[in-house]
């Protein structure tokens, strides 16, 4: 699957270090949020790729993803060169892949952390304009260097326009909160539970879960990889 270049429509900040961006869909390109794509830019003369989860509730004329990136970090992370992008700058898209992804399921429970709240926001905001019934549950901060518990919540205005729609929406500063907020937020049990953020955050929602009574097997689950250090 070879990259195409797409032009960059909006980068816009939704929380500490923490920003949306916003692309032009490439011709043929169909993502459903949850899926990620590979984005890349040339620095120091050397193409640098990262992957990043689909954030918005559809692809068709634009897509966004959402990240996290460490302010301090040097000049070769990739995460800070995709924040400072203008509209109208090109970025390299490749994809969609992954099969950890939205499926017009007409009961979702999602559980992010850090910025796994991306896919959370889209498949919350894709399941209700299908007519379904959506739940999120975000573990906020944790991982992002230069960010901290006190920070407002990454796509505050979106979780709470979901909530003034009907969709259940937790808020937790800790693991150890999870299980409880899946418990208040899951109802009866019969969602599709769907996982998103580092691998830490992924062990820990595996085990809320499973807390929670629902079987951590049956959720659909994509780790962003090791903890950021
Ligand atoms: C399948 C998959 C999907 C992913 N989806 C997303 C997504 O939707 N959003 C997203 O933000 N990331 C996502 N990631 C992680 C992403 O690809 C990068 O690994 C991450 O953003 C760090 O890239 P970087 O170039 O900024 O930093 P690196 O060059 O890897 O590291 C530079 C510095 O940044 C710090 N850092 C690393 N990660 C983060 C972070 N997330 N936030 C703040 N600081 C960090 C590191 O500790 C280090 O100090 C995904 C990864 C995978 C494998």
């Amino acid at each position: 699957m070879d990259p195409t270049d797409a032009t960059v429509v909006a980068v816009r900040d939704v929380g500490a270090h923490a920003v949306a961006l916003s692309v032009e869909t490439p011709a043929g390109f169909d993502a459903r949020p949850g899926q990620f794509v590979k984005l890349s830019l040339v620095i120091g003369g050397e193409p640098e790729s990262r992957f990043y989860t689909v954030s918005s509730p559809d692809a068709e004329d634009t897509f966004e993803v959402t990240l996290t990136y460490d302010a301090g970090a040097d000049e070769e992370a990739l995460g800070p060169r995709l924040a400072a992008l203008d509209p109208g700058d090109t970025v390299a898209v490749t994809g969609p892949f992954g099969d950890a992804y939205y499926e017009g399921e007409p009961r979702t429970l999602v559980l992010a952390g850090g910025p796994g709240i991306g896919p959370a926001v889209g498949i919350a905001e894709r399941t209700l304009a299908d007519g379904g019934e959506a739940a999120v549950v975000y573990r906020t901060a944790a991982v992002t260097p230069g960010a901290d518990d006190g920070d407002p919540p990454i796509h505050e205005e979106r979780l709470g326009a979901l909530a003034a729609a009907g969709a259940p929406v937790a808020v937790v500063d800790s693991d150890d909160a999870l299980a409880a907020a899946v418990r208040e937020v899951a109802g009866d049990g019969d969602r599709r539970a769907f996982v998103y953020g580092f691998e830490g955050f992924v062990e820990a929602a595996r085990e809320a879960l499973d807390a929670g009574g629902i079987d951590p097997a049956t959720a659909k689950v994509e780790s962003f990889g090791p903890d950021p250090e």
